[in-house]
């Protein structure tokens, strides 16, 4: 923890240095050593839910990019993205996503749809980190971004204490597409990106908001992967 906090500091008064371990970096590595870079974990895995999911018929596919576990080197960055609003950490792991994508059979995408903070979080926070990802996975596919498609319907308190079944209750319903962009979603195939997915609740309740629009095919994607949910 005290070395987060020294590892902050070195960043903000030297910005050429790493996010994570403030080593002194060239300039053409934007944020991250090479050696802090390779030791991400990319997530070669299946989420615990995905055939859950897949058999309800509200997404056809879900992959992350990276795992996250607590103290390693992804966790400065996901914190640099969401409470310094780096965005360009975000289209980084949106770009590592959008490879992703490529690299696998998947239908022509139409959109990317960042799952959408609550309004009383962005007035805090001014911004979506998931929007800085979307950006990313478009820089790579070309597919258009758009937010302000689905809104939180209500608060959904902070769900690190609940567990699974809680948690599901707690984000049912959770979101609505908005009815301005409803004809916009119609047969359209959808990429749902989120910056952490955990038991894949909240951004399964994305996805069966645009679904109950008429939405084609939809896959549930997050820059990491978390067995237990981050506190934010
Ligand atoms: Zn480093």
């Amino acid at each position: 923890m005290f070395q987060a906090i020294i590892n902050e500091f070195v960043n903000f008064v030297l910005p050429n240095s790493c996010l994570v371990c403030a080593c002194p970096i060239d300039a053409n590595e934007s944020f991250l050593c090479r050696n802090c870079s390779s030791k991400l974990e990319p997530y070669n895995d299946v989420h615990p839910w995905q055939e859950e999911f897949k058999a309800l018929g509200i997404i056809d596919n879900s992959l992350s990019a990276y795992w996250f576990r607590a103290g390693k080197e992804l966790q400065p960055l996901l914190h640099a993205m969401k409470y310094r609003k780096m965005r360009s950490v975000g289209r980084m792991l949106g770009r590592d996503l959008g490879r992703l994508i490529a690299e696998m059979d998947a239908p022509p995408f139409d959109l990317v749809i960042p799952v959408p903070l609550h309004k009383a979080k962005f007035r805090d926070r001014t911004y979506n980190q998931s929007d800085f990802i979307a950006d990313g996975i478009n820089e790579t596919l070309r597919i258009k971004v758009m937010t302000g498609a689905i809104k939180r319907t209500r608060f959904t308190p902070s769900q690190t204490k609940l567990d699974k079944a809680a948690r599901k209750e707690n984000v049912s319903d959770a979101f609505a597409v908005n009815p301005k962009h409803a004809g916009e979603i119609k047969r359209k195939n959808i990429v749902v990106v989120d910056d952490v997915i955990t038991t894949g609740a909240t951004i399964l309740e994305c996805c069966s908001a645009l679904k109950k629009s008429g939405a084609g095919k939809i896959w549930a994607v997050s820059a990491a992967y978390a067995e237990l949910k981050i506190d934010d």
